[in-house]
């Protein structure tokens, strides 16, 4: 029947869009579908969404023309212009009330600027983070929506209809706010993706550099972290990468290149960061050892003038290495606590900054399924929100301050072995350094603002007289 109007159009036919697709129409919904190479579109009806209600698009005239009102039409291509340029193709095409939804990975500023625009002309605009990639988009994605929030009610049900679910059945997906909130913390999301990845190498630099264990024996060893409080699907497919082996049988992960990619959005949260003063040090450290790893050349140079730090393997009995793992274990999940409550300050200081009200248990919630970062862990933090919403840090929750409390001996020794041995560590120690920072009623900042004022009179506070009463030495003595 062709006369039916379909329920939403999707535009861009990729991995995400087509699996987005068949994930809506498994859910009941009829879908209308565009791409601008029509001949993956025909590929995609002919193929696997053969003998479903998909409907192809050869023009967006024709899209338009598929959809019932209010028309949603979601936009999953390349981010970037590409995304500006289907909107203003879009927009002589659309009536007042239409939805125009981007749920690529596009930087916050567009889509604000998105939002802004559309709304000026009585449209509605959504920015969301869709996160899982493939098998998330097809099973069910962590999705965080934002932007015009007369539009939520219209697309509500089908967003948390195929996004994944957390284990009390809850939708990974709610309304994170006006303009471009939704894919900032999208793109939070992404960077913590980044520390925890980060962490997680750090381990098995440790596992194999200093206890010398095999990839079999790492596999192991992450199998059981993934049964207890590290459980996620990092540590997850970490131990199943270790144990898949290469043509010859030998580990394929030692045969690939140490030279990290990145596509972006570490590199925005850690500028965003450094705009609003937030130290999100474990991220900041994730993103620069991708920039260390990817010179490879040039690490080749240092390591002939500097020497290759690889330690000597001490000679460890079972019990020993045991305690070890135990303490790198404790290492490991305090500091992705602290990464996470680091990400937490951002998003809060941004919501301030940028007039966005976010709900921060409703945030860590979205994030308990579907996405990469998915954990056991994520409960904890969604359950620290929901018992106090005006929670400041996560480091202040009592269920995280006291596992800080009985972690931190861990850390500092695993830092210590680490360092000791010449491992980088810049991810477990830089958050170390933070905890410690946090922690500290008096900081070496006094030292500082001395230097300031002696070399540029940039005056300083002092503890005892009130906030705001500046004072001026004259260090030198002189002028
Ligand atoms: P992609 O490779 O980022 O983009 C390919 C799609 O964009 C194709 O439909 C392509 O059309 C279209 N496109 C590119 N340049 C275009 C142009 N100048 N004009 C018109 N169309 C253009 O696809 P993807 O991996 O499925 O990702 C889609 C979005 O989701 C991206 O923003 C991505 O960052 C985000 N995302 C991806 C993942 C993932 O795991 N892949 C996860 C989460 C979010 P043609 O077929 O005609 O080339």
């Amino acid at each position: 029947d062709t006369s039916r109007k379909a329920d939403i159009g999707l535009i861009g036919l990729a991995v995400m869009g087509q699996n987005l697709v068949l994930n809506m129409n498994d859910r009941g919904y009829s879908v209308a579908v565009h791409n601008r190479t029509v001949s993956k579109m025909t590929d995609f009806l002919q193929g696997p969404a053969a003998d479903r209600s998909i409907l192809g698009a050869e023009t967006l005239e024709e899209l338009v023309e598929h959809l019932s009102s209010p028309r949603k039409i979601m936009i999953m291509v390349k981010a970037g212009e590409t995304v500006d340029t289907y909107i203003e193709r879009l927009l002589p095409l659309l009536e007042k009330g239409d939805i125009i939804i981007d749920g690529g990975n596009s930087h916050y500023p567009d889509t604000e600027r998105r939002t802004t625009l559309l709304e000026s002309k009585g449209l509605f605009y959504i920015g969301t983070g869709v996160s899982g990639g493939e098998e998330g988009a097809r099973r069910g994605p962590s999705i965080m929506p934002g932007g015009s929030s007369q539009a939520w009610p219209a697309v509500k049900t089908l967003f948390q209809k195929i996004a994944a679910k957390a284990a009390d059945g809850t939708p990974c997906c709610d309304w994170v706010g006006t303009g471009g909130s939704g894919h900032y913390v999208k793109m939070v999301h992404n960077a913590i993706e980044y520390g925890d990845m980060q962490l997680i190498s750090e381990a098995y630099h440790i596992m194999k550099n200093l206890l010398g264990m095999s990839c079999d024996e790492m596999a192991r060893c992450f199998d059981s972290w993934n049964r207890g409080r590290l459980e996620s699907y990092l540590i997850e497919i970490t131990a199943a990468i270790l144990r898949t082996r290469d043509e010859d049988g030998s580990p394929l992960v030692e045969k690939i290149l140490d030279a990290a990619g990145q596509k972006g959005t570490g590199k925005w949260t850690v500028v965003d960061a450094a705009h609003l003063g937030v130290p999100v040090t474990l991220i900041a450290e994730a993103v620069f050892a991708r920039s260390l790893s990817a010179r490879t050349d040039e690490r080749q140079r240092a390591a002939a003038i500097l020497g290759d730090t690889a330690p000597a393997l001490p000679d460890l009995n079972d019990s020993e290495k045991a305690r070890i793992l135990e303490d790198l274990e404790a290492a490991v999940y305090a500091a992705k606590i602290t990464s996470y409550a680091q990400g937490f300050m951002l998003i809060r200081e941004a919501a301030r900054e940028y007039s966005w009200e976010i709900d921060y248990g409703a945030v860590a919630g979205m994030w308990r399924g579907g996405c990469i970062i998915r954990s056991a862990f994520l409960e904890d933090i969604t359950a620290a929100f929901a018992e106090n919403r005006e929670l400041e840090n996560l480091l202040q929750a009592p269920f995280f301050s006291g596992i800080m409390a009985e972690t931190l001996p861990s850390w500092r020794r695993t830092a210590l072995r680490a360092i000791e041995a010449g491992l980088p560590i810049p991810a477990l120690s830089s958050a170390l350094s933070f905890f410690e920072g946090y922690r500290s009623e008096r900081l070496p900042a006094n030292l500082l603002q001395a230097q300031r004022d002696y070399f540029g009179a940039h005056t300083y506070e002092r503890v005892d007289r009130p906030r705001g009463e500046v004072f001026h030495t004259n260090w030198t003595g002189t002028g």
